[in-house]
């Protein structure tokens, strides 16, 4: 039997995993077009035709928003300013709380200390690692303006319970889709379901054009509010009718012409990389070689995944080996990939940190020295972001095992190479045991 390559040996395989570059001559054509119009920007800060901006943004927005079928579709420059945005037009502010998930990329979280208002977190369901219904129920008070519901790896969160428990208590419903493009509930696509969804164009996600998103909304007092908080509000409101000031702040959250066009071309590409992605799963999934603790994490029957990552679950008594080692073993078998060298292989352990155990959280200091928002005096409550507070996300972060082996660019023959890595590690868990045990004693 061969060794280990954590253990010495040499690894299943080191050339390079093939670059998840997916710009191609259709992207490189439109922006040429741009370039040539000299036109890169045409937003202005002022009520004006130019208000909306340029073509190139303003047919990203519609075909976007045709895509999936919503009635408007508000670009900017990244999620996390679109999280921003929607917890602004919702109406977030001072003395509020807002439900969200600490098992998140920390953008959705911050949309809301973005507006002063104070995060409280839900804990989330383990069968899908979005927010469970029951635990938003337990949190919801008098204070609760708004909840930002992420649909985590790209598997839907369960919608129709959350939209009730908004609808009972009149809450604004904000999803993170981030991670979730093309991802369907019940048949209906993400991102449509509560009152506002955000979408990422980042370099990382999906689809891209290096920096960018969308917020999606069938509200037209929502798309009015999101169009005034991207673009310089709190001049804009001069000479128009809006029925309220609150939060008409504004920001420059705006979306270049390159960026969008680039967005535009991309889109029309995602649901063929996506399905790409779902095939590359199912093929992993049917041959992944059977380890003692390693399961993969189910899906709902009623949702279409949209993998940007799968989970799969490790249960370390089981296996008699702590994730650590099995997670550094299989690593130690897979080169990097790619433009992406320094990265590591995309296999690791646990996703993020429970946010609420950030520092912000922890020392409750965010804007200024004074504990704002956490301990403004509009804010009645108290919040709590002691460990333990949400066991299901500490479980998950402790146990669980993701990885990305289902990029578009793998082949089935790369494929085979990641399960011959897990196959490899399965044959050797001795070894792996008895040097956990060493290092332990050492
Ligand atoms: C990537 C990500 C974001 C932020 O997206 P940007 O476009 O980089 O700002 C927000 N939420 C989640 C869940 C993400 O994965």
């Amino acid at each position: 039997m061969t060794q280990l390559a954590l253990l010495g040996g040499s690894p299943v395989r080191t050339k390079l995993f093939p670059a998840h570059n997916f710009i191609g001559e259709e992207e490189k054509q439109k922006v040429m077009e741009i370039m040539d119009s000299g036109v890169l920007s045409r937003f202005l800060g002022v009520w004006h035709d130019d208000f909306y901006g340029g073509d190139e943004v303003q047919g990203f927005e519609r075909e976007w928003a045709d895509s999936y079928q919503a009635k408007y579709g508000i670009s900017v420059n990244s999620c996390t300013s679109g999280l921003y945005a929607a917890a602004g037009a919702a109406g977030v502010g001072p003395g509020d709380e807002v439900i969200v998930s600490p098992y998140t990329m920390v953008a959705s979280v911050t949309a809301a200390i973005a507006f002063n208002a104070v995060p409280v977190f839900a804990d989330i369901d383990p069968q899908n690692f979005c927010l469970s219904p029951q635990s938003i129920r337990e949190k919801i008070t008098e204070r609760t303006k708004a909840i930002i519901v992420v649909h985590l790896f790209g598997h839907p969160a369960d919608m129709d319970e959350i939209m009730e428990i908004a609808r009972e208590h009149n809450i604004i419903v904000i999803e993170d889709c981030a991670q979730a493009p093309c991802a369907t509930y019940k048949g209906r696509p993400v991102g449509t379901l509560g009152h506002m969804g955000v979408f990422s164009l980042n370099y990382h996600k999906h689809i891209h054009s290096g920096e960018g998103g969308i917020v999606l909304t069938n509200d037209e007092r929502l798309a009015d509010r999101l169009c005034m908080i991207r673009n310089h509000a709190e001049a804009v409101v001069t000479g128009r009718e809006v029925d309220s000031l609150v939060n008409m702040v504004g920001f420059n959250f705006r979306l270049g012409e390159l960026e969008a066009g680039i967005g535009r071309m991309q889109l029309v590409k995602s649901q063929g990389l996506i399905n790409h992605r779902r095939r590359n799963v199912d093929y992993f999934n049917r041959n992944l070689p059977t380890l003692p603790g390693l399961t993969i994490s189910p899906v709902a029957d009623d949702v279409e995944h949209s993998y940007y990552t799968e989970v799969l679950n490790y249960d370390a008594e089981a296996a008699g080996l702590s994730r650590d080692v099995m997670v550094r073993a299989l690593q130690a078998e897979l080169p990097e990939t790619e433009m992406r060298k320094g990265h590591g292989a995309l296999i690791g352990g646990g996703y993020v940190k429970p946010i609420y155990l950030y520092p912000m959280f922890q020392k409750q200091i965010a804007y200024g020295d004074l504990g704002c928002p956490f301990k403004c005096p509009h804010y009645k409550g108290q919040a709590s972001y002691e460990a333990g507070i949400c066991p299901e996300t500490e479980w998950a972060h402790d146990t669980i095992i993701t990885h990305e082996y289902m990029q578009p660019s793998l082949s089935e023959g790369d494929i085979d190479d990641v399960l011959k890595a897990f196959e490899k590690v399965g044959d050797n868990l001795d070894d792996l045991r008895r040097f956990e045990a060493d290092s332990v004693t050492n």
